[in-house]
């Protein structure tokens, strides 16, 4: 069997770590870190559960289910989202407005005029784009979609999945399934229903999508896995040096030197350049600095239920850009799961910065309140204080994934074709969400230890 030495215990390094386990490898997993989980990080406090990192994961596969299934302990925890948490809500003209969710709503709604709605409608009928020139998610979203469509839809959108600009994005390298419906069917509408077609109801492929997380929060992923490794896996470890030799690589950390058959790279890309590489990969690595992370702050409050207006009968509001204001938007963790907050109050998270704001993020409580407080005020009318306050800065968040991005794709297969049992994976590699993540690494780890 080949010795697997795994850099970062994330949710990348962890579910590459349980794949290979399972399969019979020998592995050892070096997290920096005294916790596992990364970006992923749940908080409890006096009756609170706060998400530091993401809130929830969307399951798109079966397959995904068997491997969630899979790691001991967790199919008992997982919960699905609440069905209030389906409405989702979006700002125009300083109001949240809940996004139409069947042909009746959308011929009502106040959020897109009638215009604008049959500008969508009009994608069907518009022409493939010949221009070969990479497109930014707004340039795209504009063409096919409208004007209107993407400043009150695509905007806010981006701001909530990638703290993002649709105008620096790739939509080729940010949304691949998109760019790939116009390349293969000639349009987003087009491709949709041919896809529908190919996997009618009741087909086995067929799988309807599921928002979950667990019980005690998100990290229990990280942490039944990291259980479920045992004594393979290493915290609060310094790697002092990373060097191959002939076949194999040599790895010293803490007290430890060992030979390795591989070894996997899971790390963020803004700390690919640290890693003490021995030869000159760290050079190589170096580029990755130029994958921009925007900050973002994650301020969770507490209200009693009483002290908001809104029923927050949802998942949460997006606000967009044309908005002006100083939020890119407000998730409503306790009405899309249960357990998040005493009885009688619930739990509000707000994100500010990003790409749009950096200025705006900030370590700072006192600074993070002044700028949400105001926001939520107006939009969710708020009359009370907050009975519970949770920051959490992330001075580098989400790697952007911008026009130009194929170069860093293609380094790192040079990397890996060049230097014979290095891999490197995470979410600057194949998608930043936490599904693109550990389908990443499941089908990363069956591959490997066939
Ligand atoms: C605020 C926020 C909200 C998000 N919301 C969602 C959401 O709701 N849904 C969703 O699907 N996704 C969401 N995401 C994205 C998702 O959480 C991340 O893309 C994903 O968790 C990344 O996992 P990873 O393992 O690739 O990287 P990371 O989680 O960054 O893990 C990398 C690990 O490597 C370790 N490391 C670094 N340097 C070293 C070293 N020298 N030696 C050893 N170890 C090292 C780090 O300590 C870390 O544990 C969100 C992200 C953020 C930041």
């Amino acid at each position: 069997m080949p010795k697997t030495c795994i850099i970062g215990a994330g949710v990348t390094g962890l579910s590459t770590a349980w794949q290979l386990k399972k399969s019979g490898e020998d592995i050892v997993v070096i997290e920096s870190h005294k916790e596992v989980g990364g970006a992923v990080q749940s908080i409890y406090d006096t009756g609170y559960l706060v998400e530091e990192g993401p809130n929830s994961i969307q399951l798109k596969s079966r397959q995904m289910e068997v491997f969630l299934n899979s790691i001991p302990g967790l199919r008992e925890q997982i919960i699905d989202a609440q069905s209030d948490a389906k409405n989702r809500f979006i700002v125009r003209n300083k109001r949240p407005y809940p996004v139409p969710r069947g042909p009746l709503e959308l011929l009502s709604t106040p959020l897109w005029s009638k215009l604008g709605c049959l500008r969508v409608l009009a994608e069907l009928f518009k022409v493939k784009r010949s221009d070969k020139n990479e497109e930014s998610v707004a340039d795209f979203s504009r063409r096919r979609l409208g004007h209107e469509f993407y400043d009150y839809a695509i905007n806010p959108l981006i701001g909530g999945i990638y703290a993002g600009n649709p105008e620096a994005l790739s939509i080729r390298y940010a949304f691949p399934r998109l760019y790939a419906l116009e390349n293969e069917h000639g349009g987003l509408i087009r491709g949709s229903i041919a896809k529908l077609i190919s996997t009618p109801k009741g087909s086995a492929n067929k799988y309807s999508k599921r928002i979950i997380s667990f019980k005690d929060g998100l990290s229990t992923l990280p942490k039944l896995i990291a259980k479920a490794l045992g004594d393979s896996i290493y915290l609060g470890s310094k790697i002092n040096s990373i060097e191959s030799i002939k076949n194999k690589w040599s790895i010293k950390w803490d007290n430890q030197s060992e030979l390795f058959d591989r070894i996997i790279v899971t790390v963020p890309a803004h700390a690919l350049s640290k890693l003490p590489f021995k030869n000159n990969l760290k050079n190589k690595f170096s580029q990755f600095c130029g994958i921009d992370h925007p900050p973002l702050s994650v301020l969770t409050l507490g209200f009693k239920r009483e002290h908001i207006n809104h029923p927050l009968d949802g998942f949460g509001l997006l606000v967009p850009e044309s908005e002006k204001r100083t939020i890119l938007g407000v998730l409503f963790p306790s009405s899309i799961f249960k357990g998040r907050a005493p009885k009688g109050e619930v739990l509000l998270t707000v994100f500010i910065g990003g790409e749009r704001n950096p200025e705006y993020a900030t370590a700072n409580t006192e600074k993070a309140l002044a700028t949400a407080i105001p926001e939520i005020n107006s939009l969710l009318g708020v009359i009370g204080p907050p009975t519970f306050v949770h920051l959490k800065h992330w001075e580098k968040a989400i790697p952007q994934y911008k026009i130009g991005y194929g170069r860093y794709l293609k380094a790192l297969n040079l990397i890996e074709e060049n230097y014979p049992g290095i891999h490197i994976l995470g979410n600057y590699r194949n998608g930043i969400s936490l599904d693109d993540c550990l389908s990443s690494s499941m089908y990363f780890g069956t591959k490997i230890s066939q």
